[in-house]
């Protein structure tokens, strides 16, 4: 069978690297001793947003290892676990829990982004659910210091109504990054990437508060490791492409008015306008290009269903080609 983290070939549960990374190299089962917790609280979870958001739906507990043991913990945990979304709105819902999974590891294993520990896991009655590692949590339970870009461009409910997380442009963002990181280009030029990533791979939930920046034990900023990838054209399809416009005003640009969507040369402008090098730039768009079959293999050696896959590969067909 394969990792339920890293999807190589294992005996069962989750390969030696993957261990290491998720529990500390504890042998924790890949079945959790519990059933998918009831929802009787959802209005607590969903969000009053007129937008039907992937993230607005998405129950999320709170996990704490303890002795080899994972456990649902009341408290700010060393986990998350996000089981398939209740949501009837949504589409292939139930795909949820492995597109997450499976979007996270493309972004590690073919464009060396540095994410969030993640695996696929299932409760006891075999509902599959995903769970990822806390950065911010330090071994001994004390936290990081995170703030998103929310928090970091002070947008809240009352400043800028229920969609203040989508108000703002990635550039926005990336000048923040410039301001507050010491390191600040290869951060920018990591930003860039990432931001080109959530396009090809449609997600079009990157919103402020899915980019943060973390203090390491020298008080330095850092951009954090990414969090919450997934393709969320999947389940909500009317969606936009982006959570964010890229740049002010990107829209009325040239290729926009043209095609109705972004194309290689809005990326490029924005590049342009964060100060990264022009060839630079062109290389991280062309990276997208290079590993194509690779990466169409790797979903359809993933544990996504059959209909999902197709969907999934031919989303990511269409947005290569738009940034060619
Ligand atoms: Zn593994």
């Amino acid at each position: 069978m394969n990792c339920l983290g890293c999807y190589t070939e294992v005996k069962e549960g989750y390969c030696l690297k993957c261990r290491k990374k998720l529990f500390d190299k504890a042998r924790v089962p890949a079945v959790l001793l519990f059933d998918a917790p009831k929802a009787d609280n959802l209005a607590e979870f969903q969000e009053h947003s007129k937008r039907l958001s992937i993230s607005g739906v998405q129950l999320k507990y709170s996990i704490w290892l303890e002795n080899g043991e994972l456990k649902l913990y009341d408290r700010n945990g060393q986990y998350i676990l996000k089981p398939v979304p209740p949501a009837k709105q949504l589409i292939n819902f139930d795909d949820a829990p492995e597109n997450e999974h499976l979007t996270m590891q493309i972004a590690e294993q073919f464009f060396n982004i540095d994410t969030a520990a993640n695996a696929l896991i299932h409760f006891k009655d075999g509902q599959p659910a995903y769970i990822t590692r806390r950065f911010d949590v330090k071994p001994d339970g004390s936290k990081y210091m995170q703030e998103d870009f929310a928090q970091l461009t002070n947008r809240t409910k009352h400043t800028h109504g229920e969609t203040f997380k989508y108000e703002g442009t990635y550039e926005e963002i990336g000048i923040l990054i410039k301001k507050f990181v010491a390191a600040a280009m290869p951060a920018l030029e990591k930003f860039f990437q990432l931001v080109i990533f959530n396009y090809v791979f449609s997600n079009g939930d990157a919103h402020l508060k899915n980019f943060s920046l973390i203090r390491n034990d020298s008080g330095e900023y850092l951009l954090a490791p990414a969090y919450d990838l997934m393709s969320t054209v999947i389940h909500t399809p009317y969606e936009s492409d982006t959570a964010l416009d890229l740049y002010a005003d990107d829209i009325n640009s040239a290729y926009y008015s043209a095609y109705g969507h972004y194309g290689r040369d809005n990326f490029m402008e924005l590049a342009r306008r964060l100060g990264i090098v022009e060839t630079r730039a062109a290389r991280i768009l062309d990276q997208f290009n290079t590993n194509k079959n690779e990466i169409t293999e790797f979903i359809n050696g993933s544990f996504l269903s059959e209909v999902v896959k197709k969907l999934y590969v031919s989303c990511f067909n269409d947005k290569v080609k738009r940034i060619q």
